[in-house]
């Protein structure tokens, strides 16, 4: 499909919920869901977490690869294209708008009228000495992708962070591990208060506050121990642990459109007055890629809809412009 009029790019609830809107507007959208894009498997960050609590419809609570499965189904089920393609370069300088797929940048471009950005974050690491040596061999950013394995069973291991993701991750670890150090890098958790309290309330759970990660040590092979600071009294001690996770936070998926539409300090896409418009008539944004304040999967499905909504608006005026 060399021409569409409207492509997603991005497959988590702000892409998903877009393109159900678009597939019933029937415009025959065209998803591009990331072959793990930016390491994140198809269907985005939900994929990484266990029971998603907070999503109107499941009051039982539901899992986030199940949900993801279910918007996936959606989709497909209005008659959307879903590509397990990457896409690698994107070009908004003319119309109609030119993209690139991973492996194919150097073959002729692929073009579209509309392009909603749906492409979400990715988790943050913290860059320490040894953290590239024991990536995958003690550190990780996703407990509930690797908790499970056995070199964390029944060990001590830490969480870096503060926020509900921290919590949750710790909680999870609790399974698995034989302790769970939480690494706090000041006096308070930013964690929702629910979150929080079950996290504080764990008895396996033992929250190191004001206390930062400084360095990765291990036997060559595998990790054993974290060098801590402590950064009220400055003191640096060893913390013997067999697994560190990351969660520390999201990085916007931009690359592929900086230099060509405005982003914020920290590379969040901007977008008009809280709206997907950005600065390019056509090429809307979604979700976390443009969302540092409430980076949630309801507000991530809303403003796909919205970006779709949009979208329609767009190419109805698009074509009304070619028949006249
Ligand atoms: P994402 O979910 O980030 O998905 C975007 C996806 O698009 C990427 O993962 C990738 O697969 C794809 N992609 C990226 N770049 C490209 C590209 N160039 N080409 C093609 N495809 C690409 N929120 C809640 O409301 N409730 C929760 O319980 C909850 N739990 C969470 C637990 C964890 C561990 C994490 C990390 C987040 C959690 N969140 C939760 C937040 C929620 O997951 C996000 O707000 C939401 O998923 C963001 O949706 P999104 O559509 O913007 O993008
Ligand atoms: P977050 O809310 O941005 O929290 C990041 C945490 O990491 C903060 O405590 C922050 O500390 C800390 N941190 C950042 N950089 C650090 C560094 N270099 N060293 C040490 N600590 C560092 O991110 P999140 O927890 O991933 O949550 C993201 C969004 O997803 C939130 O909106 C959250 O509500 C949502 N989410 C929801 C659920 C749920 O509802 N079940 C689960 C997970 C995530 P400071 O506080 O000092 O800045």
């Amino acid at each position: 499909m060399s021409h569409s009029k409207v492509v997603i790019i991005g497959s988590g609830p702000a892409g998903h919920t877009a393109a159900i809107y678009l597939a019933r507007g029937e415009l025959s959208p065209v998803m591009y869901e990331g072959m793990l894009a930016n390491g994140i498997a198809a269907g985005g960050q939900l994929t990484t977490t266990t029971d998603v609590e907070n999503f109107p419809g499941f009051p039982d609570g539901v899992n986030g690869t199940e949900l993801t499965d279910k918007f996936r189904a959606q989709s497909e089920r209005f008659g959307t294209t879903i590509v397990s393609e990457t896409v690698s370069k994107l070009d908004l300088s003319s119309r109609p708008f030119k993209f690139w797929l991973e492996g194919a940048e150097d073959g002729a471009p692929l073009t579209a009228d509309c392009v909603i950005l749906a492409t979400g974050a990715s988790a943050r690491r913290l860059h320490i000495p040894g953290e590239e040596k024991y990536w995958q061999a003690g550190i990780s950013a996703c407990a509930v992708c690797d908790g499970a394995v056995p070199i964390y069973r029944n060990k001590p291991l830490a969480v870096v962070g503060g926020g509900d993701s921290a919590a949750e991750e710790a909680q999870f670890l609790t399974k698995y591990g034989s302790k769970v150090y939480v690494l706090v890098r000041r006096d308070k958790l930013r964690a929702s208060p629910i979150m929080a309290n079950r996290l504080l309330s764990n008895p396996k759970v033992e929250v190191l506050w004001n206390t930062v990660a400084e360095e990765a040590q291990g036997d060559g092979k595998l990790l054993n121990n974290l060098r801590v600071k402590n950064t009220v009294t400055g003191d640096s001690s060893d913390l013997q642990v067999n697994g560190l996770f990351y969660a520390i936070g999201h990085i916007p998926a931009t690359d592929l459109v900086k230099g060509q539409v405005e982003l914020d300090a920290e590379g969040y896409l901007q977008t008009i007055n809280g709206t997907p418009h950005t600065s390019i008539p056509g090429f809307f944004a979604a979700g976390d890629v443009q969302d540092k304040v409430y980076r949630q999967a309801i507000t991530s499905a809303g403003s796909g809809c919205q970006a779709a909504l949009l979208a329609m608006h767009y190419i109805e005026e698009l074509e009304d412009q070619k028949s006249n």
